[in-house]
Formats: structure tokens, sequence, C-alpha cells
């Protein structure tokens, strides 16, 4: 293997935890490949933690530092694997300011603060990546940024967390209930104690911002994705939807729609014979569909240290190259400025469960209601419940707020006992 020649390139560790750690490791044990790839050594110069006498296993005592400061001003590249806004957006755009590469894996900073950030590292002339922020090890970031640059990305449907994904298809699979399958989850660690920025969808709104920022080329803000989780799903849920031909996943969904974008995050019923249904465990997967491209997936571990460590390096290769050999990465493409549509004015299919008395005429009841409000009805199937009649009406694409509407007067309706559930159709 060819010496590389160029003087090292001072790398910054900010934050050796589950992912900082693995990237610590691998930057030992391949040092020679990622040395010549990228044609000059990588040299670690500090480790950023918040108490340096407390011993890091397989991290050289001397390199732990608590001065973050101190320790950005004399990197070229800056990993921040810190996560939260403070001080990893702090430490970010100093090192930004002082001409220094940026890598972070940090979705909730970039979701909150991404504009005044790349602002930065605009004004500076030098990089900020974040490959590892969206779907851990899944190449998605440079895929969209880069790859699918010169095509038009219609809509992205994504398994982006890896958590909820588990639970539902623990659910799907084995029958259990939500409580049951998230305990589970918290006891294989797939699971946080709080478990509330998996389930509730925030984390995948996160992620859904930035997918949609790339995609659409302008700036998605995390107060522009509709969110809501997966705690409000039943084993009933699950069963219904099976019968249907359809299994539960959590989205998030970037679209373009007339002219305008929506993005959204819940959870949704997909055809059994979509690639996402088979997405089992705590996998994650992409699903985009472009102009030109067609249906292209991305499939992989979206969390875990190793697997986000590879994502991480890779973008520690490309920004480290472009220091050795001058020039830089794309800027952020934000010249678009589509209108974020609210939820009210997205349009999608529906399946709603309801309880009905059994007795005649109510079909044609519960159809007006559907009608008056201008939603088509699809396919109605009638299902076991205990005392009354079940019904899932699955509709043709309808309006949410026009589908809100059908449902409060469904609630008020003589003829319905219960409106159960009601679950949005995506994938078809
Ligand atoms: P983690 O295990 O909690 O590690 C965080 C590290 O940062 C720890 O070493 C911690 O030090 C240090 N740290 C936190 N706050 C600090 C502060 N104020 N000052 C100094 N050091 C501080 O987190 P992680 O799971 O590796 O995640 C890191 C980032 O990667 C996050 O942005 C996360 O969203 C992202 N990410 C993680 C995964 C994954 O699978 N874990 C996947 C994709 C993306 P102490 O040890 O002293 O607390």
């Amino acid at each position: 293997m060819s010496e590389p020649s160029k003087r090292p390139i001072a790398l910054a560790i900010l934050g050796p935890g589950t992912v900082g750690a693995q990237v610590v490791r691998l930057l030992a044990e391949h040092a020679d490949d990622l040395a010549a790839r990228v044609g000059a050594p990588l040299e670690i110069v500090g480790v950023y933690v918040r108490d340096a006498s407390v011993a890091r296993p397989g991290i050289d005592p001397a390199l732990l530092t608590d001065d973050g400061a101190g320790l950005v001003a004399r990197a070229d590249v800056v990993v921040e694997l810190m996560g939260g806004i403070e001080p990893a957006k702090s430490l970010i755009l100093a090192a930004l300011a002082g001409g220094a590469s940026v890598v972070t894996a940090n979705k909730a900073l970039l979701a909150a603060h991404g504009p005044e950030l790349f602002e930065a590292a605009d004004a500076a002339g030098t990089d900020l990546y974040f490959e590892a922020a969206v779907a851990g090890a899944i190449p998605i970031v440079r895929p969209v940024r880069e790859s699918l640059a010169g095509d038009q990305v219609e809509r992205i449907l994504g398994i982006v967390n890896g958590t909820t994904n588990y639970v539902l298809d623990e659910m799907t699979q084995r029958g259990l209930d939500y409580d049951v399958a998230l305990k589970q989850a918290q006891e294989l660690g797939y699971a946080e104690a709080d478990p509330t920025a998996d389930v509730e969808g925030y984390d995948a709104a996160a992620k859904a911002a930035i997918l949609a920022s790339l995609a659409f080329h302008q700036r998605v803000s995390l107060d522009d994705v509709y969110r809501e989780g997966i705690s409000g799903i039943t084993a009933a849920d699950v069963i219904a939807a099976r019968e249907s031909g359809q299994v539960i996943k959590l989205l998030a969904i970037a679209e373009r729609a007339n002219g305008a974008v929506a993005v959204r995050v819940h959870p949704a019923l997909v055809p059994a014979t979509h690639p996402l249904a088979g997405v089992h465990g705590a996998y994650n997967a992409i699903f985009v569909e472009a102009t030109a491209a067609g249906e292209l997936m991305f499939y992989g571990k979206g969390a875990g240290g190793v697997p986000t460590a590879s994502a991480v390096l890779g973008d520690v290769v490309s920004v480290a190259r472009h220091r050795a050999s001058g020039g830089r990465g794309p800027r952020e493409s934000n010249y678009a400025a589509n209108a974020v549509v609210p939820l009210d004015a997205v349009s999608t299919r529906y399946a709603v469960r309801m309880s009905v008395p059994d007795r005649p005429g109510v079909l044609a009841s519960v159809a007006d209601v559907f009608a008056a409000h201008g939603v088509s009805i699809g396919t109605v199937r009638q299902i076991a419940d205990s005392g009354t009649a079940g019904l899932v009406i699955s509709t043709h694409r309808a309006l949410e707020r026009d589908l809100a509407a059908t449902v409060a007067e469904l609630r008020l309706a003589d003829s319905v006992v219960d409106v159960v559930s009601v679950l949005r159709i995506e994938g078809e």
C-alpha cells in the first residue's frame, strides 16, 4: 500500500458513546486503509467528554478532554456524536467558523437548527455531512442529495425508526399487545426506558424533515411535519389489517402534491405485497419514488453503534478527501419554495373500522355520511365483533379534512355504535 505523503488530518471526536466509541475503534483498526483512501492519515487529536477523569475502554486517556472549544479549535474535522442541542450546536458552529469540516449524526439538531448550521458551513466554505442522522447505516442522504440530484423525487415512504418497527412487527408476527411488545423491545435494548421519542414519532419526524429538505430542495422544518405515534395501535388493529391483506407500519412520508409538498409521520396500512411490508424487526427501509429513476428502496440497519459508525466514517472519509485534495461537497440545496401544506390538505386513502348495530339499513346510512362529505367508498368488509356488527370501510383517495368531518359525523350517528379506528392507507 503506498504511503500517503500529506500531513495528517486532525480529527476531534465529540462524545465517545454508543456510536462515538465505535468510530474511534474503527478509525484505529482501519487506519492504513482509511489513510490510503483519503490520501492522508487520519489522526484523532482529542475526544471530548464531560468528565475526562473517567476512563473509556479502548480510548487513550491522554486524548480525553473536557475542553470542547479548545479541541474543536485544533481540528480539521470535527465528528459530533454527543446528540442533543447544546453544547453540540455551539461546538459545531465554532468548528465551522474556524474552517473545520463537520460530520454529525445529530438528527434532532439538524431538524431544529439545520438552516443556521448550513449557512455557517457555506459562509466558511467548508463541509457539513450528516449521513448517519437518517436511518443509521443506510446510505440515503448521499443518494438523495447527490445520486438523485438530476431527478425529481415525487415521494419518500420511510421506515426510519427501528424501535417502532420492532414493536409493530412483533405485534404482527406474534400477535402481541402493544404494551407487551414495547416491554420486550425495552428488555432487548431496542427501546429506551422512556420510549416517547420513538413511539410517539418524534425521532421519525426529525428524519422526515431532513429527508424532505433534501428531496424537495427546500427547507422543511420539524414544525412542518405532522406527527402521530404508534401508542394507540391495538392488537385488534393488527388483526383487522391482516384480514385486509395489509400490515401496519410507522411511516415517514414526504410527497409532492399539486405543486406543494406534505410531510408527515403516522402509522399506516401498507399492502402486504409492498416492499416495506417485508421490513421486519428493528430494520429500516426508505422507499423512494422518482420521476425518471422510478421506485428505489434502501434497506438496512437504522441504528446501533457499529452500523451507524459505518455511515459516520463514510462521511469522515469524504470530508477528509476534500481537505486532502481540495474542494468541498455539495452545498445545501434550498432554492425551491413549494408551499408545505398542513395535514388537512393531504389526500390519501383511509380504512375506517367501526362497530354498528346489527340491523337493516345501517350500511346505507353509514354510506350516506361518507357521501355527504364527498368521501368515496372503495370497499366494505364485515368483520367479527362482539354483540354488534363490525365494519371496515376503505375509502378512495380523499382529503384529510373531509375524512375528519366524516368521522366526526359517524361518531354522532345513530347507525354507528363506535368508530374504533381510522388508519391511513399508503403505498398503493
Ligand atoms: P450516547 O451513547 O448517549 O453517547 C453520547 C456521548 O456524548 C457520550 O459519550 C456522552 O458522554 C457524550 N456527551 C453527551 N453530552 C455531552 C456534553 N454535554 N458534554 C460532553 N460530552 C457529552 O449517544 P449515541 O447513541 O452514541 O448517539 C450519538 C448521536 O448519534 C446522537 O445524535 C444520535 O441521535 C445519533 N445516532 C445514534 C444512533 C444509535 O444507534 N445509537 C443511530 C443513528 C444516529 P457521557 O458518557 O459522559 O455521558
